[in-house]
């Protein structure tokens, strides 16, 4: 882990920049950093849910079990990869963060991937994925290349809760899949 790691994920930890967020959370979720700088792969997701504001890590819920099932089925381990989120503080009832609680936390997610220098992120879901494009996209559109933004290359795919909620027989699973087989090919 970047050496300076510690100090910003303490820094994350005690925000209150959200006031609704600050109240009504149990844990702020910092997020993994990967094992090595560069990070080989960092993967970005939406915001924490219950189980990982619960638990102060991120995707240990259903999603994050999903996730690291795929992981392991492209050939990789969650132990080698990082594991952030747009905003570190799970938004009420899981509603999608307002666009002023993401500009709030913008900065934090920028300082963890300037410290980990990702050689490769994989965004999870239209949230990350806008995040990252800057402009409204469907993941449909976004799919299937390698972005180059702000110096980092990005692979845009489904939210694995997407991929629940279709089913194991669903399209978004199958996307997910294809994706990470997409994202291992890249590391190579
Ligand atoms: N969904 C997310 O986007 N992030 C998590 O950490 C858990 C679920």
């Amino acid at each position: 882990m970047p050496s300076q790691w510690p100090a910003l994920a303490r820094e994350i930890s005690i925000c209150r920049a959200c006031a609704e967020l600050a109240a009504t959370r149990q844990k702020v979720v910092v997020g993994d950093p990967a094992p090595t700088v560069p990070a080989r792969l960092v993967f970005v997701g939406e915001a924490p849910g219950a189980q990982e504001d619960a638990a102060g890590k991120p995707f240990v819920g259903k999603a994050g079990q999903l996730l690291d099932q795929l992981l392991a089925d492209a050939g990789m381990s969650r132990a080698e990869v990082g594991v952030l989120n747009v905003i570190k503080c799970r938004p009420p009832n899981n509603r999608r963060p307002t666009p002023a609680e993401v500009a709030q936390c913008r900065p934090y997610l920028e300082r963890q991937l300037a410290l980990l220098q990702p050689r490769l992120i994989v965004a999870l879901g239209l949230t990350a994925v806008t995040w990252f494009l800057g402009r409204r996209t469907t993941l449909a559109a976004a799919r299937g290349t390698v972005h180059e933004v702000g110096g980092y290359r990005v692979i845009a795919t489904y939210h694995p809760s997407a991929a629940i909620r279709f089913g194991p027989t669903g399209a978004p699973m199958a996307a997910l899949r294809d994706d990470l087989a997409f994202a291992a090919r890249e590391l190579v």
